[in-house]
């Protein structure tokens, strides 16, 4: 497909999430948050779901833990126009609760069509709630640093940077896990 079409289709994803009001996140979001980065990102980073900050600015991964993830990224190699970074969720929950089955399950579509637009090399699910959600439930100890085959994509896994922020022992498991990812891409 031709990239301006690609991109003409995903203004549209994100035009259509950012009036969306299909669950009752709508009601207490201050902005939807549909992700960022170029049509044709060789990676897709995908989390949880909007905090605090992501909510008030409407761009993904802009707090605390967006920053360490941004960081982890540039220290991976990978430059800004290489990655789109998003969530399962595109509406924020309030006071940052995991996201319902109901809630997550009206936003996939979403997703879907992200990833279809996309069409990334390797998607990296970071934290438990987007490894569920797109391919199943796993343990995170057992998780991380792993690729994994399925529906005709690749994803790997990793913690997700807040887990990081609680726990700064996970920084250097998440470094250690980039690296893998790195080396893969080169
Ligand atoms: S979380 Fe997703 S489904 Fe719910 S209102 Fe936001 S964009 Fe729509």
């Amino acid at each position: 497909m031709l990239k301006m079409t690609r991109e003409k289709d995903l203004k549209q994803i994100h035009d259509e999430i950012k009036s969306c009001k299909k669950c009752a996140l709508h009601e207490t979001r201050l902005n939807a948050v549909p992700g960022e980065g170029p049509v044709n990102a060789k990676v897709m980073f995908i989390g949880e779901a909007p905090g605090a900050k992501e909510d008030e600015t409407g761009r993904p991964f802009v707090g605390r833990s967006g920053k360490l993830l941004r960081s982890l990224i540039a220290e991976a190699g990978l430059a800004e126009d290489e990655v789109f970074i998003t969530s399962i969720l595109k509406s924020r929950p309030p006071k940052n609760r995991t996201p319902k089955k109901s809630e997550s399950e009206a936003c996939m579509p979403y997703l879907e069509r992200q990833i279809e637009t996309i069409n990334p090399q390797v998607i990296v699910l970071v934290g438990g709630v987007a490894i569920s959600n797109l391919i199943g439930p796993w343990k995170l100890a057992d998780a991380h640093g792993r690729f994994y085959e399925g529906k005709g994509r690749t994803y790997f896994m990793s913690y997700h940077p807040a887990a990081a922020l609680r726990n700064p022992e996970l920084k250097d498991v998440m470094r250690a896990d980039f690296e893998k990812l790195k080396k893969d891409l080169r």
